[in-house]
């Protein structure tokens, strides 16, 4: 075959002295290597352009043992005609013979990519080491390279298929094979950054953490934008134990991609709670948010809010004691700040006044005008002697009224402006890459209707409301999936319905814990509408029923929990207790009809196998204003934070709401129908909301204005004493 070729390609040569080339052919033929050199080599002399001859000439001088020079005739054969795939092999085997194997390979790769039928140059190629299926992707992935040098390309492309392999040995997790195949992958090619971070993944499944976190450091310094390789970084180190220095990597991840909900959810596992990511995130670092910031006017010398202030007290000097309590006072001018809520909100109270006095010293406050509205009173002092004060407020409230907040600050002298110095002052704008809990109301049905509830009592509900479409439901899904948002705390149905009248509440189940496989599923429930066969399943999906129960006297029961009798409803929720051990649980709202069954209620369900029930604050649902007054324990404002704007409340039919408490829907901030969810989590209403809870405007919003909920010391504290003398 090789003659056939040589025959035929010196018939075309023409114009060569034929002498010199046939006294090398003829030497050739008799093995005489160095006459056939001489030849070949005169016949280059008149012609330098011929690239057979050089081959010929090359083959000489290979059979005389000389590679080098062999080498360099076959390139320059190479440089007059570089398509001839016959001479890339030549050059190959001369590489090879002088132990060059990687140039070698070069050359055989070549050859076979001008020709894929040169059987030679596959056997060279497989001889060195190449994989046949390795061969097969190049020959498929690669087109004919460019005339030139092409040193290094087989490297390349060698590496490619070694990352092909290393892939192929990752899926089978056969984590040896796949760190060899990175490993000699990145000898060709040790910029690339992705192949360092799977030659960590490898070197870690093989137990390896300090060899996989080598690797992860590699990949940043190659490149440290890719907010995944923090992430895969703070992973290794949190398998060392270098909780630390995990944070600092978590947290360098989110900087970079602030919706990265792997990266939240890893921060939160190792113990950082919202309020240290929004201050990380304002000072630009884990570490940088445990430090203590140098003090700054205005501050907050005592904050008063959410508290049960309903014990006023005559002492004959005045208006009635409303609060009181000790604040450390430092040298400066001083604002005191105090917010009433008054519903109605035209019910202002009268003679509201204030004192600070310590050790018979009364500190001089001089009233303010205030641009908050009638319901905040403001006043000014100077305190010359640091010490402990007892700050006294007074007044004559009506039978609605509550002290909302109250607070005293140091001020900023030259301010005139008294208002409330904000909690998180880093958090200002809404996040839009996580929620805290995800509340939906997959239905507004209730088939019961609880007295001090507004749920079957208000326009929305009863006659209105229904369960919320799967299409509905889906899109929500969706949307939180595709615009990877982490919801950190819990999902929950039910919203301002029964969840269990829901057709679709075991679907709807079954799909969350696909979504979300790690995130708690709350499902509300009084349980009268229970059907173990359509029901039961919930104890795979959910991992709360949560068994709203407000008495186990039936003519209590009767009353609170309308039009239901417990005859018919207990059995049922010792059913739900039975099928879903571990799960199911008894949520109930502690008031003045049934705080003396606290002990029964607690003795009863335990006896049935559940956890201590929930005995929950009620509230007024900023709506039964008459029946919160009748049985509420210790009233006190709503006066949320910042915070409470994270949750998402999606109501039956898309409507989003700020808070789960607005159950007159009086604020919706869109509508999921009609509107993208982010847009709805970016949009002006949810900011306006957020800025009023940030800034302690709670008169502004409809809902915060009359909301009020028993006190968060005072009930726990009922309870306790309760459950402990019985
Ligand atoms: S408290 Fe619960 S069970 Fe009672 S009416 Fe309201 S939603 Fe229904
Ligand atoms: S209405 Fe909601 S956000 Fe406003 S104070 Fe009440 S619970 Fe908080």
């Amino acid at each position: 075959m090789l003659k056939t070729l040589i025959t035929q390609r010196l018939a075309s040569l023409g114009n060569l002295p034929a002498d010199d080339v046939t006294q090398g052919d003829r030497a050739r033929d008799a093995g005489d290597w160095a006459g056939a050199a001489r030849g070949y080599a005169r016949a280059l002399e008149a012609d330098p352009g011929k690239a057979p001859i050089w081959v010929q000439l090359g083959h000489a001088r290979k059979e005389q043992g000389d590679l080098a020079e062999s080498e360099a005739c076959y390139r320059r054969a190479l440089a007059v005609d570089d398509g001839d795939p016959d001479t890339h092999l030549q050059l190959g085997h001369s590489l090879k013979l002088q132990g060059r194997r990687q140039e070698a390979i070069d050359a055989y790769l070549i050859a076979l990519l001008r020709d894929p039928g040169l059987s030679a140059a596959r056997r060279e190629l497989e001889a060195l080491g190449i994989a046949d299926g390795d061969l097969a992707q190049v020959l498929r992935r690669s087109s004919l390279p460019p005339a030139g040098p092409v040193r290094g390309m087989a490297t390349r492309i060698f590496g490619g298929t070694d990352v092909a392999a290393g892939d192929r040995a990752r899926d089978a997790r056969d984590w040896p094979n796949a760190a060899f195949h990175y490993a000699r992958a990145l000898e060709a090619d040790p910029g690339n950054a992705p192949i360092w971070v799977q030659l960590g993944h490898a070197r870690k499944e093989q137990g390896d953490v300090a060899g996989g976190e080598a690797c992860y450091r590699r990949a940043l310094a190659e490149d440290d934008s890719v907010a995944d390789t923090h992430v895969q970084l703070g992973h290794a180190l949190k398998l060392q134990g270098r909780r630390e220095e995990a944070l600092d990597a978590y947290f360098a991840a989110l900087l970079r991609d602030p919706a990265f909900a792997a990266a939240r959810r890893e921060l939160y596992g190792l113990g950082l709670s919202s309020t240290d990511l929004v201050l990380a995130l304002g000072r630009g670092s884990v570490q940088a948010a445990r430090q203590p910031r140098p003090p700054r006017l205005p501050r907050a010398l005592l904050t008063l809010n959410g508290l049960f202030n309903g014990d006023q007290r005559p002492d004959g000097n005045g208006p009635p004691v409303l609060l009181e309590h000790m604040v450390r006072l430092e040298p400066g001018a001083i604002g005191v700040y105090v917010d009433i809520q008054c519903v109605p909100a035209n019910e202002l109270p009268g003679n509201v006044m204030v004192t600070l006095a310590a050790d018979g010293h009364v500190l001089d406050l001089v009233a303010q005008e205030s641009s908050f509205g009638p319901h905040v009173y403001t006043w000014r002092g100077a305190c010359a002697s640091p010490g402990d004060y007892r700050f006294t407020l007074r007044g004559d409230l009506g039978a609605g009224a509550l002290v909302r907040y109250a607070e005293i600050s140091l001020l900023d002298p030259a301010s005139p402006r008294i208002a409330p110095v904000p909690l998180f002052e880093e958090l200002t704008a809404p996040s839009l890459g996580e929620i805290k809990n995800l509340i939906i109301g997959t239905t507004g049905v209730c088939n019961a209707s609880c007295i001090h509830c507004p749920t079957n009592k208000l326009a929305h509900t009863a006659r209105t409301s229904s369960d919320m479409p799967m299409a509905l439901f889906r899109s929500l899904l969706e949307q939180i999936r595709d615009n990877r948002i982490l919801v950190e705390g819990h999902i929950s149905l039910g919203l301002f319905g029964d969840g269990l009248t829901d057709p679709h509440v075991v679907e709807r189940a079954r799909l969350l814990r696909t979504q979300f496989p790690d995130t708690p599923l709350h499902v509300n429930t009084n349980a009268a509408a229970y059907d173990p066969a359509r029901h039961a399943a919930l104890r795979d999906f959910a991992t709360l029923v949560a068994v709203h129960i407000e008495s186990l006297d039936p003519e209590r029961y009767a009353r609170l929990m309308q039009p239901f009798r417990l005859k018919n409803v207990l059995p049922k929720v010792h059913r739900i207790l039975a099928d879903m051990p571990g799960v199911a649980g008894i949520t109930s709202p502690t008031h003045r009809e049934n705080l003396g069954e606290l002990a029964a209620i607690r003795d009863h369900f335990t006896g049935h196998g559940v956890r201590l029930p929930h005995f929950s604050r009620l509230s007024n649902r900023c709506s039964r204003e008459d029946m919160y007054r009748e049985l509420s324990l210790a009233p006190a404002a709503g006066t949320c934070n910042q915070f409470a704007a994270a949750d998402l409340i999606v109501d039956w039919d898309g409507t989003v709401l700020l808070c789960c408490n607005d159950f007159q829907r009086q604020e919706p901030i869109g509508n999921l129908s009609t509107t993208p969810l982010l847009e709805i989590l970016g949009g002006e209403k949810r900011r306006r909301l957020f800025d009023i809870l940030r800034t302690g405007r709670w008169d502004q919003s409809a809902t915060c204005r009359s909301c009020k909920f028993d006190c968060h010391h005072k009930i726990p504290e009922l309870v306790r004493d309760r459950l402990a003398s019985a």
